[in-house]
């Protein structure tokens, strides 16, 4: 039997009421009726001064000041009609999570009445704390002024809760000196900068009405639920967000019957809270559905420009967060909650487009013809080859870590797949004579009454890192966690410098009178020598990948984030974030810095939490069955039976395994080095394989003291019990 607190959990899970949903009405109604949307403005503001807004939302350009005013009025009106008396500039401070600056529309009169107020002045520009929030050394707290300045290009909206509502305003942060504090600031430069080149290259190509260009993102978020009566009883799961220690279950998911699964109701319940939610605020939830392991789950939106879509990922790991709570769950963001189990990503798709050309990134049915997306996905993938680590870098958590590579997640191997087709036509390419592309099939099922299917001219491949799907790359690395705001920086800057180098070879072979056709086959050409080798369309997880990765192909394997973040600090780096006007050197430091700290941060904190656990829950718990035992054992001899003490001993040893584990970890805690590269590598290196040391001990404890004094809800209590 479980012991008395694990078993009052089980009782409280059993004893949940369903929550009923409510029907929110029609999606029509529903959508969007939290923000202050272009046809929320459209209906609120004077034609010129919404023309004018306009002009800027989607064409960029500086705002007129005399805009702002009158936007800020009609703001103001709209939320407080829906029963807002605060607003708030949002921002994305460098810890992946939101931050919010509440004020009050309240005015005090010099009569002593108040009245409500909000100015463009105010709508525009806050003001709060820099010195607070991470900044790498660049804001220290005696110069601890920060502002937020309103993004005209993510929508306003209200968020309600039980506590009331709100009026929150995207916004950038940035310090008195004016460098980014934040991960929008950059997200908004990078996408400048790629926007910037692909003009430059399509001009090229001879397009002459060329629209911005803009990067899309659709983000699929895995999350686990884990009853929060669970939860209660695992500090781990509080603090560190997975569990420091936990056996694997007798049934874990070698059955694959949990993938696609139906959905459990209390689940469906919850997704459907979410998505309602979700709606209001303007955010296009389409896709959901069961992961591989059990307890898990995915939410996928519809993609959108990749800042607005970056914002909506921030909303969409808070609504999850805040919807899990009030229906009894917690919701695990956390890469890999449980060992041995399925961890979370967050696949971020990417693609670039705008409105004269649409998709850069499609290559048509014929895409040995498609000039146009040929070059766009050379860039691509000279921009990885070129920059693996960085994207390596981008994606370095110290939880992230415990996925990657583990076989069930992309390897710390960035390369990129094609699917079958394209890497046969750029092979083509690379080999100089280009005759044409396979075509895309029928497929008959065989059946009459079955409709034929139309079959991708590429397979999918779950192994790769960086994968082509169909007019769209998907970084299946990202981690669950993370906002996908840096990982698209990354690529935005990347495919930038890319686009670059290949304009710049174009336009000179142009120059030098080579025909558009030829000019361009001889940069792709080029591109696929000296770049090629970052395409691989194999199984990533193979042993002979990693091998051919490295001694062949030149890549690196960044394994763990101790190796990864110092690739921030590298000159190619730093020079490509300043060519593009991206980061300056200030600021890319600075998040060094920050990255590495909360690397730092997370693992000392789960080993101080291990050594806590071992021996104020784990230690006694062992010790009270062995007492039983022992007991039981001299009982058995004063009868004169035979005595098996193979049990009793091998709890014994594995009690003085935990006890020399916990003594070694603590030594290594006490000397902690000073120096941010050291400390990272005393984290990956020393701290880590010793906090496993301890685990061992624990997990291997678990499967021999009695049930009814284990402390921690089980691996399969946890998975399986909702
Ligand atoms: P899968 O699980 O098969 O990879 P999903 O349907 O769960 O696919 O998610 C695919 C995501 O890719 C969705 O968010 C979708 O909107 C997004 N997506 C589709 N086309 C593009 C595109 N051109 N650019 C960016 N994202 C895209
Ligand atoms: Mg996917």
């Amino acid at each position: 039997m479980p012991s008395s607190a694990r078993l009052q959990a089980l009782q409280t899970i059993q004893d949940r009421a369903a929550t009923p949903v409510t029907s929110p009405g029609p999606l029509e109604d529903l959508w969007a009726s939290d923000v202050f949307s272009l046809a929320a403005m459209k209906s609120a503001l004077p034609k010129a001064v919404f023309k004018s807004l306009q002009r800027t939302i989607t064409r960029g350009g500086k705002l007129d000041t005399s805009v702002a005013d009158v936007v800020a009025q009609a703001m103001k009106d709209w939320a407080t009609s829906r029963g807002a008396l605060y607003y708030a500039h949002v921002f994305y401070p460098l810890t992946n999570l939101t931050a919010e600056k509440h004020d009050g529309f309240i005015a005090p009169q010099s009569d002593g009445s108040v009245i409500s107020e909000f100015t463009g002045k105010l709508l525009v520009q806050g003001e709060p704390d820099g010195s607070s929030f991470p900044n790498g050394g660049i804001r220290s707290t005696f110069e601890a002024r920060g502002y937020t300045a309103w993004d005209v290009t993510s929508p306003a909206y209200l968020m309600q809760t039980p506590n009331g509502t709100t009026l929150c305003i995207p916004t950038v942060f940035v310090s008195w000196t004016g460098e980014a504090l934040d991960k929008k600031t950059p997200l908004l430069r990078s996408n400048a900068a790629m926007d910037r080149q692909a003009q430059r290259l399509l001009a090229l190509l001879g397009e002459t009405e060329i629209a911005p260009v803009n990067s899309s993102c659709g983000a699929e978020q895995e999350y686990f639920l884990v009853d929060a009566a669970f939860t209660a009883l695992r500090p781990d799961l509080q603090l560190a967000g997975r569990t420091l220690f936990g056996a694997p279950p007798a049934k874990g998911q070698q059955f694959d019957d949990h993938y696609f699964g139906a959905i459990p109701e209390r689940v469906q319940v919850f997704m459907q809270d979410v998505e309602h939610q979700l709606y209001r605020l303007g955010v296009p939830a389409k896709t959901r559905h069961n992961e591989v392991a059990p307890g898990q789950f995915e939410i996928a939106p519809f993609h959108e420009a990749a800042n607005v879509a970056t914002d909506h990922q921030q909303l969409i790991m808070t609504v999850l967060k805040a919807t899990a709570k009030k229906h009894g769950f917690t919701c695990l963001l956390h890469e890999k909650p449980f060992a041995g189990v399925n961890g979370s990503g967050k696949h971020v798709n990417w693609s670039i487009g705008n409105s004269t050309q649409g998709n850069l990134l499609d290559p048509g049915s014929t895409p040995h013809e498609n000039l146009q997306f040929l070059l766009f996905c050379g860039a691509v993938i000279r921009g990885v080859h070129q920059y693996g680590p960085l994207m390596r870098a981008a994606i370095a958590t110290a939880s992230n870590d415990h996925r990657l590579g583990a076989n069930e997640a992309p390897p710390a191997i960035i390369s990129v797949y094609l699917g079958s087709q394209l890497e046969d036509v750029f092979g083509q390419i690379r080999s100089g004579s280009l005759q044409g592309s396979a075509k895309a099939a029928l497929m008959s099922l065989g059946v009459d009454t079955l409709p034929d299917l139309n079959k991708d001219p590429g397979d999918r491949n779950r192994t790769s890192p960086f994968a082509f799907t169909g007019n769209r790359f998907e970084f299946r690395a990202v981690g669950s966690g993370q906002s996908v705001a840096g990982p698209l920086v990354v690529l935005n800057t990347v495919l930038a410098d890319s686009i670059q180098w290949i304009a710049d070879q174009l336009e000179q072979k142009l120059q030098g009178g080579l025909p558009l056709e030829e000019a361009a086959f001889a940069v792709l050409q080029r591109t696929m020598e000296e770049h090629g080798a970052v395409v691989f369309g194999g199984d990533g997880y193979s042993a002979e990948w990693h091998q051919m990765a490295v001694e062949q192909r030149g890549l690196e394997n960044l394994r763990t984030s101790a190796d990864a973040l110092p690739v921030l600090q590298r000159p190619e780096i730093r020079a490509l974030f300043e060519r593009t006007g991206v980061l300056s050197a200030v600021e890319l430091e600075s998040r060094f810095e920050v990255y590495a700290e909360q690397y730092n941060l997370a693992i000392d904190v789960e080993a101080k939490l291990v050594l806590r656990m071992a021996r104020t829950q784990i230690y006694p718990a062992v010790m009270a069955s062995l007492e039983q035992l022992a007991g039981s054992i001299s009982m058995q001899e004063s009868l004169g039976l035979v005595v098996d003490r193979s049990l009793l001993e091998q709890m014994a040893a594995l009690t003085q395994q935990l006890l020399s584990a916990c003594e070694g970890l603590q030594e290594v805690l006490a000397a902690t080095p000073a120096d941010a590269h050291q400390h990272l590598r005393h984290c990956a290196d020393v701290l880590l394989p010793l906090m496993s040391g301890v685990r061992g001990a624990v997990d291997a404890l678990e499967g021999l003291v009695d049930d009814e004094q284990w402390p921690l809800p089980t691996y399969q209590e946890m998975l399986f019990q909702r």
